[in-house]
């Protein structure tokens, strides 16, 4: 991080402003929004100032700027669009220990101005660390159709009854959960449509509800969550929210650390995760550890790759907790079998190519496959293989002895959907030397069928590719390319 990100109080102090023209206008507009006192230095004050040129905090001084001046300042911002003039003003602030900041040279600066999304009293700072000012606004333009004008009232509304909660809560877990639970709650959808009395009524009832029943009873509870093949814009609305909730996290290999920092900084991160060969935790007690924690109250998020009911053995956790009585939510992720085929170019079904699609596992037992060939050999039809990267060799050469055809295409998809995503395409015939010569580790998905053909056309992210530099979501994927290491035969 370049900078500190601190919201500073400046209310009626003295914060100066050298420039009269558009830059300095909209940071005097800033900072009076703020509540300081402003001098604006300036020969004359442009047309820009016209909103804001009576403000009784607003004096506009012709003088020539004092060293005085600067040292009284709680903060000075440089804006004569000069870079010498405004060079000058900087080295005058550090003299006197002001900190300043300098229109359009961000090195020049000891403090920036953030974009800033203005729900009062929530108010959300955006920056770039001057990388990218237009991202920054970018991204405040999409927050602003996202955060409705009312927050700033469900803010205020908040603020106004913290007093009475945190005198009846203790801090911490009792009361984050009550305010959640407010929150997210018809007490939030009350003061949002502008009820804020009926609201304060409810949340006084609340209130009275668990001092009397005691925080103890507080009910702990899981979320078994899909997060997803690994990019993390893949996750659903609902997953984030769980993530967000939840005071501890059990998660496994498959997932990324990209998603893991979307777990609150304070919730406790417990690693389950198993190689495929040597089993850290056996399924039965991930399954007990989950009942201990949620029967301690807290509320306990299972993040598993992909699908939770896909070869997750998400089934089976949940019967545990259904026995033990503990009250759970399954949130579906997307599964890498989809999420390999939109970001390798690989549909999964078509019209001319497959009319069906078969998800199985090539995890075999003792090393044995144990497959049932007669469905799998069928025509127009697309096989994908989860966790069969280990058996490739005895898979492709099934298929083969067995009487499909050795020409038929197949892909290995390695760490599909992240940034080191790498695609191997070949035949039944020569696809495990390829992989073997790529030196693909996993995880790793198999498909199997002439669909794999349509990604010469449809792979939009060959690197320098016409579509890929125009940017665009043709496959419902982030605008930034992966970096995707060819290893492709066909193409
Ligand atoms: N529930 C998961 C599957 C778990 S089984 C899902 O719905 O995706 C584990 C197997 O999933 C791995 O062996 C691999 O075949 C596949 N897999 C998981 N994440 C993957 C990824 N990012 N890229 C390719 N394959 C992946």
């Amino acid at each position: 991080m370049d900078h500190l990100p601190i919201f500073l109080d400046v209310r009626d102090r003295p914060v100066l402003v050298v420039g009269g023209g558009t830059v300095a206008a909209r940071k005097a507009e800033m900072v009076l929004r703020a509540g300081a006192r402003i001098t604006v230095v300036a020969e004359e004050l442009s047309e820009d100032f016209r909103g804001i040129a009576d403000h009784e905090r607003l004096s506009h001084s012709r003088q020539p700027l004092t060293a005085e001046a600067i040292a009284g300042a709680a903060l000075v911002y440089a804006a004569n669009e000069d870079p010498e003039i405004d060079a000058a003003i900087r080295d005058l602030a550090r003299d006197a220990g002001v900190l300043v900041n300098v229109a359009d040279a961000p090195l020049n600066c000891d403090f920036i101005m953030p974009a800033v999304l203005d729900r009062d009293p929530l108010v959300i700072a955006i920056s770039s660390s001057g990388a990218s000012p237009i991202l920054a606004r970018m991204i405040k333009a999409r927050l602003e159709a996202t955060i409705p004008a009312a927050y700033g009232r469900l803010a205020a509304f908040v603020g106004r009854c913290r007093d009475k909660v945190s005198a009846r809560l203790s801090p911490g877990a009792p009361r984050r959960r009550f305010w959640e639970g407010v929150l997210e709650g018809p007490i939030a959808d009350l003061v949002l449509t502008g009820a804020d009395a009926e609201a304060e009524t409810e949340l006084d009832a609340a209130l009275a509800a668990i001092t009397k029943g005691g925080e103890a009873t507080a009910r702990g509870e899981v979320y078994l969550v899909g997060a997803g093949p690994g990019d993390p814009d893949l996750l659903t609305f609902k997953a984030l929210r769980l993530i967000q909730r939840a005071d501890v996290v059990l998660y496994d290999r498959l997932i990324d650390d990209g998603l893991l920092n979307l777990v609150r900084r304070d919730a406790e991160r417990i690693y389950v995760g198993k190689m495929a060969k040597d089993h850290t935790m056996p399924q039965q007690e991930i399954g007990r550890l989950l009942v201990r924690l949620a029967r301690e109250g807290r509320r306990v998020l299972r993040l598993k790759g992909g699908d939770p009911f896909i070869f997750g053995r998400g089934g089976e956790e949940i019967e545990q907790l259904a026995r033990a009585g503990i009250p759970f939510q399954v949130v579906p992720g997307i599964t890498s079998a989809t999420g390999s085929s939109a970001y390798a170019g690989i549909p999964l079904t078509h019209r001319d190519h497959a009319h069906a699609c078969i998800f199985i596992t090539g995890h075999g037992k003792d090393g044995r496959l144990d497959l049932d060939w007669k469905t799998l050999l069928q025509p127009f039809q697309t096989v994908v293989v989860y966790m069969g990267l280990l058996l490739l060799k005895e898979l492709t050469g099934e298929f083969i002895a067995r009487g499909a055809d050795p020409t038929l295409p197949a892909a290995v998809i390695e760490n599909a959907t992240r940034r080191n995503q790498r695609v191997v395409v070949g035949t039944l015939a020569d696809l495990y030397d390829k992989v073997t010569e790529a030196d693909i580790k996993g995880p790793a998905l198999i498909i199997i069928g002439t669909v794999v053909t349509l990604r010469g056309k449809l792979n939009w992210y060959t690197p320098g590719s016409a579509a890929s530099a125009a940017g665009g979501a043709l496959h419902g994927v982030s605008v930034d390319p992966l970096d995707v290491a060819e290893i492709d035969g066909s193409d």
